[in-house]
């Protein structure tokens, strides 16, 4: 299974990953950035993963090899 993982250096908290794909991300309230949800298999949200990860405004989305 992929793994997703946020740079949280270069998040800006915008919510536009939650708004694409909110099955996998959210923003943490506490720190304003971005994370991915635990227990979620990005694969079952392919399209809006790829999307979040094309719209992100500092390309901070990435896959883990
Ligand atoms: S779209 Fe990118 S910058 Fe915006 S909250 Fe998500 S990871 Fe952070």
């Amino acid at each position: 299974m992929k793994k997703l993982k946020i740079d949280k250096d270069k998040c800006i908290g915008c919510g536009g990953c939650e708004f694409n794909c909110p099955e996998v991300f959210e923003i943490n309230i506490s720190s304003g950035k971005a994370e991915v949800k635990k227990d979620v298999n990005p694969a079952d949200y392919q399209e809006a993963v790829d999307r979040a990860i094309s719209e992100c405004p500092t390309k901070a989305i990435s896959y883990e090899e």
